[in-house]
């Protein structure tokens, strides 16, 4: 069983060995009604989903990261509750099959990974570009967590010392460019007019002077900082995922910029590649976790 708990709505997904989705469904999450409400609409959606069929193990996908020492879930700040202690262990006790938590970007890189990447690239990146950035990371086809899971937080690695102020307190992050919510602010600077990214993007096809300023910009933002996480790790592709990644100019745009400063063997090209699997990658690499506790998967 495979969960994918967010902010506003939890989704389930049952698979069988083969990763084969046998159900799949989802309700609001509600968390202004508390811990105990959230954890019985996770058990309530997970006993609908798998409708009598039994399940050995659960994974669950989760915004911020959880750290089992204190039960909290880290950097989820646009659910409060979520960074309050307590609700996974609630969950845990009322589970009796083993329950792997890892977060929401983790999972979207598992199941995007063996989608596109498996037996071609043993490393890469798989970037969530939406309301905020993250990453997940798949380093010699094994899952990089980091020892206390917080691997992979491209959205808040800096660009520019100087750059603009993030949420997180830090200046010039990727986030407080390239998230949806920074695009529309960076357009309504140039433009004083407040777009949501599709529509900019709209206006950059009609070749409006703002908007192709604004993304003449983002490709070389985008460009340089993925192309850090090359230098850094090697990777040998990198995934766009998430609400931002359907703006198709990114594909074009970006690798150019990529090349340029991506450091060691010349002319190397690191493809930028679309994620696949739509709003399905989170549960279905929650489901992952599940099978490799089953010894099913390994990564
Ligand atoms: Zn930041």
């Amino acid at each position: 069983m495979g969960i994918d708990l967010g902010g506003t709505k939890v989704e389930a997904c049952l698979v069988d060995e083969t990763r084969k989705i046998l159900a799949r469904k989802r309700r609001p999450s509600e968390p202004r009604l508390g811990g105990e409400k959230v954890v019985a609409n996770i058990l309530e959606l997970v006993a609908d989903t798998a409708a009598g069929t039994p399940y050995e193990a659960i994974g669950m996908g989760t915004p911020g990261t959880y750290h089992a020492g204190d039960d909290i879930m880290y950097g989820a700040p646009h659910t409060p509750l979520y960074e309050k202690p307590g609700l996974i262990s609630l969950l845990g006790a009322k589970l009796t099959v083993p329950l792997i938590i890892e977060n929401d970007a983790n999972c979207l890189a598992l199941a995007e990974f063996f989608a596109q990447c498996y037996g071609k690239y043993e490393t890469v990146m798989a970037v969530i570009l939406g309301t905020g950035m993250g990453s997940g990371l798949i380093l010699g086809n094994k899952l990089h967590r980091g020892p206390n899971g917080n691997a992979g937080e491209i959205g808040h690695s800096s660009i520019d010392i100087n750059g603009r102020l993030c949420g997180c307190g830090r200046r010039g992050c990727g986030e407080a460019y390239l998230s949806g919510p920074s695009l529309t602010r960076r357009y309504k600077n140039l433009s004083g007019e407040t777009l949501a990214p599709q529509e900019i993007f709209g206006r950059f096809k009609r070749g409006e002077q703002n908007a192709l300023v604004l993304f003449a910009e983002s490709f070389r933002i985008m460009g340089e900082l993925f192309a850090n996480c090359v230098n850094i790790l090697d990777l040998q592709a990198i995934i766009l995922g998430g609400g931002v990644s359907n703006i198709p100019l990114w594909y074009d745009g970006v690798p150019p910029h990529m090349d340029k400063a991506i450091f060691g063997i010349p002319g190397r090209r690191i493809p930028l590649m679309k994620a696949v699997l739509g709003d399905s990658a989170g549960v279905l690499g929650a489901a992952f976790l599940g099978l490799r506790a089953m010894g099913l998967m390994e990564f």
